[in-house]
């Protein structure tokens, strides 16, 4: 069965309601995407494992857990996707980083790769890929696919808003890999923009309008 998480919690929704308005600055969105980032992080990242290490508090020795160790990747999908990433690195700091340069034909709304780079040894690492808006899911399929090819331990997908047509799509074409949203919206509109949604997030956050 495909996994949706919506992570609702109300610092989120108060958040994205404010990255909704489209009178928010170009600063505020940006800080506002990082801050949510990180409050999702801590549930996409809740099942990573620990492992028990030696240490010694003031008082006395103990086995205390910590972090398995460097391997999690997380994989932006660019450009919108590095908002998220900025998040999420302010919890991993260790994290490995990848990107994905894929724009949207806009004739088409079919993704087109122009950039490909992520750690070589995959094969032990949890990959973590991020993009705000799984609209119609083509890039954020796309993405999975490639990623898919270089054979990480596991990958989670994680958006700030999902359309219900591009969750859809997504879970047809990776049933195994489960997404976490701060929201699902309504629809898509016919050039393929999340309703209500926020707009362009790539343009919102780098006030590129
Ligand atoms: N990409 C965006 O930035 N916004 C949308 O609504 C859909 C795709």
């Amino acid at each position: 069965m495909p996994e949706l998480h919506v992570i609702d919690h109300p610092l989120i929704q108060h958040k994205l309601t404010v990255m909704r308005i489209k009178e928010t600055s170009t600063a505020k969105f940006r800080l506002l995407l990082e801050e949510i980032s990180m409050l999702m992080g801590y549930e996409v990242t809740r099942d990573m494992p620990l492992i028990k290490e030696r240490i010694e508090t003031p008082l006395m020795p103990m086995d205390a857990p910590m972090l398995e160790g460097k391997k999690v990747v997380v994989i932006s999908i660019l450009r919108a996707g590095d908002g998220i990433l900025n998040g999420i690195m302010k919890l991993l700091p260790s994290a490995r980083v990848g990107h994905i340069g894929l724009y949207r034909d806009h004739e088409t709304l079919k993704p087109v790769e122009y950039y490909f780079k992520i750690p070589r040894e995959m094969g032990d690492r949890d990959a973590i890929v991020v993009d705000p808006m799984l609209a119609t899911g083509n890039s954020a399929i796309a993405a999975v696919e490639r990623i898919k090819a270089a054979g990480p331990r596991s990958i989670k997908f994680c958006c700030l808003l999902a359309a219900p047509e591009g969750i859809e799509a997504f879970h047809k074409a990776h049933p195994d890999v489960p997404i976490y949203t701060a929201a699902v919206d309504e629809r898509l509109n016919d050039k393929g923009y999340i309703l209500p949604g926020l707009g362009d997030a790539g343009d919102r956050m780098f006030g590129t309008k």
